[in-house]
C-alpha cells in the first residue's frame, strides 16, 4: 500500500515540483525522500521510516516535533483567527509577542517589525538602516559592510551583503556594491592557525575600511559568532565585541542577523549575549515559531524607530510590510515557544547536551579525512578533506558532503551538507542517547564513504 503511495506522490513531486537549491536533473533520477509526518525528534517518510532530523528540518525546529504547548497554541489560535493584516490592524499574538521579544532581546532594542522569513528579518534591516540615515541629515551614509562569506538570505538585498560565491555570484550584476571584510576563521586564514593573530588581523582590515569609507557606512551586517551558511565558521573570542566597538565609534548601525544563531543554538538565548553586545537591529526567523510556522522579525532601537516619526504629509514612515506580517497563528506558535523555553528551563539544560555532543564527536575528529570539526553549542560543522596534512579539499565534483548525508540516511539520520562541510544542527529537545545516535551515524558514514575513497 504505502510502496505505490510512495511511488504515485514521488511521480507527482517530480513532475511538478522545483525543489530549492537542488539540480533538478539529480533530483528527478533519484527517489525523492517524502516526509509525511514527524514525532518528538524524529521525522517520518511516506513508507514509515524514522530519521532523526539532524538539522531541525533546516534549522529551524528547537523543542522537537508535535509538542503538545506549542500545537495546543496553534489550534486554539486558529479557533480564533488564522489570518488578519497588520497593514492598518494590528493583533492580539504580535503585540503580546512583541513584548516577550523586547523582554528576552539584548538591552535597547524595543520595537519588533514582523516579517515572515529570515531574508525578509534581513532586507528590512538593510532598508531601514538606509532610510534611517536619509531621515536624519546623513545622506552620504548608503553603503553596507559584510563579511566575506556572508550568507544572509535570498532575496536581492539580502544576497548583496552576502559574499558565498556559488550562491551569490551569478547575480552579481542585479546587486548592489557592499564591502566586504575578511571573515576571521582560522582554519584557512593565511594570518592562522592562532585565532587571536586572526582576528585582530582581521578587526584591522576592518579599521582600514571603516576609514577609508569614513561618513560612507548606513550600517554593518553580522552572523554573531558562528557564519552558518558558510560552513559553521567560528569567529575567535572578542571579534564580535571588537565589530560592535568599532561600529560604535565609527556611528556604523550594527545588524546582527541571528536568523540561524537565535534561540538557544550557540548555547544561550541570542549569540550576542556571549559578548554582551547590544546591536541597533536583530534580525530573528528559524527557530522564533519554534521551527512551525514562518515568522520572523528585526528588532530595532527608539533612536531608530523615531527617526522615521513625523507628520503624514512628510512621508517619514518605513514603506514596507508583507502580507501576511505578523500572522497570528504563527505568533500564537513563538509565544508558546518561549513558553517552553521557560517553563522546560531549556537554556539551563544547554551546557550539558553541548558536552554529550562535542564528546561524542571526539572520535569522528580523530577520522583522517576530518581537517576539523567547528560546534559552538549545538552548531556542529565537520569539514572534510582529501588531505589532513596539507588541508586539500576533495575535488568538487566528487560531492563528498552530499554522499556522506545520503549514506547517513541509510543509518537513520537526515543531515545536510555545505559543500564538503557536513552540517549538524539538532533540535534542542534532542536528549543525550538521541544526539551519539547522530553523531554515530554521521561518523560511520563518514567512515563508508570518504575514507580511502
Ligand atoms: N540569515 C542567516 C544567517 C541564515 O542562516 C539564513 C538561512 N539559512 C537566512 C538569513 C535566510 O533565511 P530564510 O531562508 O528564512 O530566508
Amino acid at each position: 500500500m504505502s510502496d505505490s503511495k510512495t511511488s504515485r506522490l514521488r511521480e507527482l513531486n517530480r513532475a511538478h515540483v522545483w525543489q530549492p537549491f537542488t539540480q533538478m536533473l539529480d533530483w528527478n533520477e533519484g527517489a525523492p525522500l517524502l516526509i509525511e509526518a514527524a514525532e518528538g525528534n524524529e521525522l517520518i517518510d511516506t513508507d514509515g521510516r524514522r530519521y532523526l532530523d539532524g538539522v531541525s528540518s533546516l534549522w529551524t525546529n528547537v523543542h522537537g516535533h508535535g509538542h503538545p504547548a506549542l500545537t495546543r497554541a496553534i489550534r486554539e489560535q486558529l479557533d480564533r483567527v488564522a489570518h488578519t493584516t497588520m497593514l492598518g490592524l494590528g493583533n492580539v499574538p504580535a503585540t503580546e509577542l512583541a513584548a516577550e521579544l523586547v523582554a528576552i532581546a539584548p538591552p535597547g532594542l524595543e520595537k519588533v517589525f514582523y516579517s515572515d522569513s529570515g531574508s525578509t528579518a534581513v532586507e528590512i534591516a538593510l532598508k531601514m538602516a538606509f532610510q534611517f540615515w536619509q531621515h536624519v541629515g546623513e545622506p552620504k551614509r548608503r553603503r553596507f559592510v559584510s563579511l566575506k562569506e556572508a550568507y544572509h538570505g535570498d532575496t536581492v538585498g539580502a544576497v548583496s551583503v552576502g559574499g558565498i560565491d556559488l550562491f551569490h555570484g551569478i547575480f552579481g550584476p542585479l546587486l548592489f556594491d557592499a564591502l566586504h571584510v575578511p571573515t576571521p576563521h582560522a582554519y584557512r586564514h593565511p594570518a592562522g592557525p592562532d585565532p587571536i593573530e586572526v582576528r585582530d588581523a582581521c578587526l584591522a582590515a576592518l579599521d582600514a575600511t571603516l576609514e577609508a569609507h569614513a561618513g560612507e557606512v548606513a550600517a554593518l551586517i553580522i552572523e554573531p559568532l558562528v557564519q552558518g551558511a558558510a560552513g559553521m565558521l567560528l569567529q575567535p573570542e572578542g571579534f564580535l565585541a571588537g565589530v560592535a566597538q568599532r561600529c560604535r565609534a565609527h556611528d556604523v548601525l550594527l545588524i546582527a542577523d541571528e536568523v540561524a544563531t537565535g534561540f538557544g543554538r550557540t548555547g544561550t538565548m541570542f549569540a550576542c549575549e556571549q559578548e554582551s553586545v547590544s546591536p541597533d537591529f536583530l534580525c530573528v526567523a528559524k527557530g522564533i515559531s519554534g521551527g512551525y510556522l514562518p515568522l520572523a522579525a528585526t528588532l530595532t532601537s527608539r533612536r531608530v524607530f523615531e527617526a522615521f516619526l513625523g507628520a503624514p504629509a512628510e512621508c517619514k514612515q518605513f514603506f514596507h510590510g508583507h502580507t501576511y506580517t505578523g500572522n497570528p497563528l504563527a505568533c500564537a506558535a513563538a509565544r508558546a515557544s518561549l513558553e517552553v523555553f521557560r517553563s522546560e528551563r531549556v537554556i539551563d539544560g544547554l551546557e550539558a547536551k553541548v558536552e554529550t555532543l562535542s564528546n561524542a564527536l571526539k572520535p569522528v575528529e580523530r577520522l583522517p579525512v576530518v581537517g576539523e570539526i567547528r560546534q559552538r553549542g549545538l552548531m556542529v560543522g565537520i569539514e572534510l578533506v582529501a588531505d589532513r596534512g596539507t588541508k586539500e579539499r576533495f575535488p568538487s565534483e566528487r560531492a563528498v558532503g552530499n554522499a556522506v548525508c545520503y549514506r547517513a540516511r541509510e543509518h537513520g539520520v537526515i543531515v545536510r551538507p555545505l559543500g564538503d562541510v557536513v552540517i549538524l544542527m539538532p533540535p534542542l529537545s534532542c536528549p543525550s542517547d538521541e544526539l551519539r545516535r547522530l553523531v554515530a551515524a554521521v561518523g560511520r558514514s563518514i567512515e563508508e564513504v570518504a575514507v580511502g575513497a
